[in-house]
Order: structure tokens, then sequence, then C-alpha cells
């Protein structure tokens, strides 16, 4: 079997994906470059600031000049969506679109990079770098519903959370839907749709909802931050929240087992390579979805969805002891 390798910039029509290349690895982590009339262009997510170096080389890779980026947006405020956005406005004066939810964190990232910095402790700065403070007048503030005009294209926001509370989906001129987390990952190399379930907001009911609402924009194509894109919508709209219940359930099992939190650890990384290695994905396509649909954090996220939205599927087993 041949080594999967994935482009730095990809021409995928009417957009590019640049590859953040993010620590280091392929095809985990994209951007989206919007063109527009006379050189300048949009981005839709920004990667990490400790991917910045490879961002601007992508930018001039596909034939623009940083300076002529006029509008970000993001899909929600996660340090791989977002983390960039504030260097990348200092540098060009663009307005950064982001939900009402999210705003006031890109305006003062302080709380958003304590709490990141009290799950990553030491490896923080090379994983995700610094994120800088956007000034309120850059920002555009969004609740999803919107209709609006980037460049010369209209662009449609979606409140989409599950995921996160503050979570926006963008339909591209009707067409190309750019689904941030809420589509779930899909790395070249396999078809297994992978979930993403990192604390602190997983409500996978919301969540059943926001596919609803991302079935219901007919898009042509979808465009996963992780990674690339997609023209199989509605077979994979329709798998996500199967896959999210899948895992969701596996941990909760382990957890009216009274697995601590290696066990709970050790099963979902059971469960999620196993269905790799039946997939025939390659080794380098497992390392890339391991590190991006994280089981560490799978765990945090889903422990504390059940505890929060559904103590009663806990209580219920702890009486019976
Ligand atoms: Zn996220």
């Amino acid at each position: 079997m041949s080594y999967i390798s994935i482009p730095a910039v990809q021409d995928l029509g009417n957009v590019f994906l640049l590859d953040t290349r993010h620590m280091g690895g392929e095809g985990k982590l994209g951007v989206y470059l919007l063109p527009g009339a006379s050189g300048k262009f949009a981005l839709i997510e920004t990667g990490p600031g400790s991917s910045l170096p490879s961002i601007k080389q992508g930018i001039q890779e596909a034939g623009f000049a940083l300076k002529n980026l006029d509008s970000i947006l993001v899909t929600h405020i996660h340090l791989d969506h977002a983390g960039a956005a504030g260097e990348l406005a200092a540098l060009s004066g663009a307005a950064v679109y982001v939900h009402e939810r999210g705003s006031k964190h890109m305006h003062d990232p302080s709380k958003l990079m304590a709490s990141a910095e009290r799950i990553y402790g030491d490896a923080m700065d090379s994983l995700w770098g610094k994120m800088l403070a956007i000034p309120e007048e850059q920002l555009h503030i969004l609740k999803g519903g919107e209709s609006f005009k980037v460049l010369d294209h209209t662009i449609e926001a979606l409140y989409t959370p599950g995921h996160a509370s503050h979570h926006l989906a963008y339909l591209l001129n009707r067409s190309d839907l750019f689904t941030g987390d809420a589509a779930a990952i899909k790395l070249t190399g396999s078809s297994v749709i992978r979930p993403a379930l990192p604390p602190p907001d997983i409500d996978l009911e919301l969540w059943q909802d926001s596919i609803e609402t991302m079935l219901q924009a007919n898009a042509k194509r979808l465009m996963l931050t992780h990674f690339g894109m997609t023209e199989d919508v509605e077979a994979h709209l329709m798998a996500v929240p199967e896959r999210n219940q899948e895992w969701a359930d596996e941990i909760l099992q382990g957890m009216q087992e009274g697995d601590d939190n290696e066990g709970l650890i050790a099963r979902i990384a059971a469960l999620g390579n196993a269905e790799l290695l039946a997939d025939d994905a390659p080794p380098e396509v497992m390392k890339r979805h391991q590190e991006t649909s994280n089981y560490e954090m799978t765990v945090m996220g889903v422990t504390r969805y059940w505890q929060k939205h559904h103590p009663e599927v806990l209580e219920q087993e702890q009486s019976l002891l």
C-alpha cells in the first residue's frame, strides 16, 4: 500500500483548501480560501496560531497576498479552527465573522487560553500557539440565519450547535457547506466518519437538530475542516448522529460498569482503532485520525455530556449496586 500524501494547497474549483500541516502532519486540519475580485480573498477557518507559517505559505502558494485578506469566517472558536484569527486580522485588517456566543472570547481570549492551558499543560504552545485579541470594530457578530455578502459571494450562516454551543456552518452560493466540526471528521484514505466530541459543550440532541438544518440547506458539497470536500452530502450528514451515538454509548457503558478514566480511554480507543483497521486504513491515516479525534478529549467531552444532560442513566446503575 502506498503512502497517502496530501498536497499543501488543493484547488477545489471555486475555493482552495490549504493544509495547515498541523504538528507536521498532513491532511488533518484545513483552512479554506475563497477568492474575490482584484486579488482580494476570504478565509473560512484559520487553523491554530502554531500553524501560521504554513497558513501564510499556503495563501502565497494559492496566489494571494496576506494584505488582501478581506474577511475571516470561523465556524467556532476552538483553537484548531480560530486560533490564528487574531494575528491574521491584525496583519490584514480583515473583518472576523463569529457567533455571538463566541465573540467575547475572540475579543478577549484570556479565559479560553487559560482553560486550554489547564487541559494541555506544557504542550499548549507547541500544539496551539498564541491567540491574539481582536478589536471589537473588526468583529462581525452572527446569530445564525443571516445571509450576507463576502466579496462577490453570498454566504448564509446556519446555527449548528451540538459540537459547540456557538457553532456556525456557512453555506456558500447555495452550493458548498463549510461544516466546521458539525459534520464530524473524515480524512483522505479512509471511509470512516469519526466523531468530534471534545469538552465542554457536547449536546447530542441539539446536534441532531443541526443535522436537520444542514440537510435542509441542500448543499451540493460538504467542506470539512478535518479534512476536505465530499459530494456524498446526504449519506455523510445522516451518518454523523449515528456515529456520535455509537461512541457516546460505548463510553456510557464503561461509566455504568465503573471504568475509571484510563479504562474509558482504552475502551473508546479499542473501538475507534478497530473501526479503522476494519476499513483497511493505512498506518499514517490511522495516526492522523488518532491525533484529530483524540480519545482522551473524547472521554472528557462525552462523560461531561452524560453527567450534565442525562444524570438519570448514571444514577440508575448506582442504585442497583
Ligand atoms: Zn471543535
